[in-house]
């Protein structure tokens, strides 16, 4: 097509542009209907404490079945989610549904769910969660709420509050994605955080020689240790990188090197039959006792 002169190449950009838009208002269209219709559902990936490879909990990952598409990556959809305005309406059906998910599981099994900036912003935030986990009947510290540090770009004072309100329901909160964006430490002072969730992309490449990665984790695992936070290396994928990560002092450890994500149903079977996970670790992790 490059090679196309003249009017032929004009042509055909023009109509590759409409069909961009034209892919794009399918895609809010079919997002729209999803949300009124339940196109949605929720896996689960464990997160598994690092000393003795029991599960600690897992963390809620939204999936959608597109009806012509398939599954569809939340990376791909949460953002036009949120521009069109749908992820308050979307996130409220995952802390629902990660809630109800919990109620049959046993009691010392957490779940995270995550929560976008806009969600964060939303007064009724505290509502909806006081609300989830009433009708699930569940203490609130089995609810974590991972969020990015993307939300301390915005209003100082609502944030302030937010923070305090979620705390007085009695969540647990994560830092997200930590090492991607800003990190000030100035969040750390002052954001009450339950866990700093250390991103993948220092544990990638953290096992190579010369890597500064392995330097950070040490930092930051004892920075979180001494401020009394959890830290949880996530996308750990092979043995080197997990016993990397367990030396370097992170207290739990997630990723496809203990499973992938699973459907709910998977993981109620797997923990009424006291969680044997396909896992490749030096020890299986297992249902804690
Ligand atoms: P995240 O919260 O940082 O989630 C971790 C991502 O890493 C997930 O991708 C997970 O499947 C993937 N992962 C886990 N272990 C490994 C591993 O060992 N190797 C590799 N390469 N990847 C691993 P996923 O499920 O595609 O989700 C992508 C992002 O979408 C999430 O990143 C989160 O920011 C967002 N997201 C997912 N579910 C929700 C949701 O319910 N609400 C909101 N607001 N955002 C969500
Ligand atoms: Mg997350
Ligand atoms: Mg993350
Ligand atoms: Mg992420």
């Amino acid at each position: 097509a490059a090679k196309d002169g003249g009017r032929g190449r004009h042509h055909f950009y023009s109509n590759d542009l409409l069909s961009a838009a034209e892919e794009r208002s399918k895609l809010e269209e079919d997002l729209r209907d999803a949300v009124a219709h339940g196109g949605f559902e929720l896996y689960y990936q464990p997160v598994v404490n690092a000393q003795d490879e029991t599960i600690a909990g897992f963390e809620a990952l939204l999936r959608w079945n597109h009806p012509q598409r398939g599954w569809m990556s939340p990376a791909k959809f949460i953002p036009i989610a949120e521009d069109i305005g749908l992820i308050n309406a979307i996130g409220e059906w995952a802390i629902r549904t990660a809630c109800d998910n919990m109620a049959r599981w046993p009691e010392n099994i957490r779940c995270a769910v995550n929560v976008s900036p806009l969600q964060f912003a939303n007064p009724q935030l505290p509502a909806i969660v006081t609300n989830a986990i009433a009708h699930a009947r569940i203490d609130p510290a089995r609810l974590e709420l991972e969020i990015t540090e993307s939300v301390f770009l915005s209003d100082d004072e609502g944030t302030d509050a937010m923070f305090a309100s979620l705390k007085r329901v009695g969540v647990r909160l994560a830092l997200d994605d930590f090492g991607t964006g800003y990190s000030s430490l100035g969040y750390l002072k002052k954001a009450p955080f339950d866990k700093i969730k250390i991103d993948q992309s220092f544990v990638r490449g953290a096992t190579e020689p010369g890597s500064r990665n392995g330097a950070l984790i040490t930092s930051i695992t004892s920075l979180a240790k001494s401020l009394g936070m959890d830290t949880t290396a996530e996308g750990v994928e092979t043995m080197d990188e997990l016993e990397l990560v367990h030396n370097l002092g992170c207290s739990h450890v997630q990723g496809y090197i203990y499973s992938k994500p699973l459907p709910g149903d998977e993981v109620f079977d797997q923990l009424s039959n006291g969680l044997q996970l396909d896992a490749k670790g030096p020890r299986s992790a297992r249902a804690p006792r």
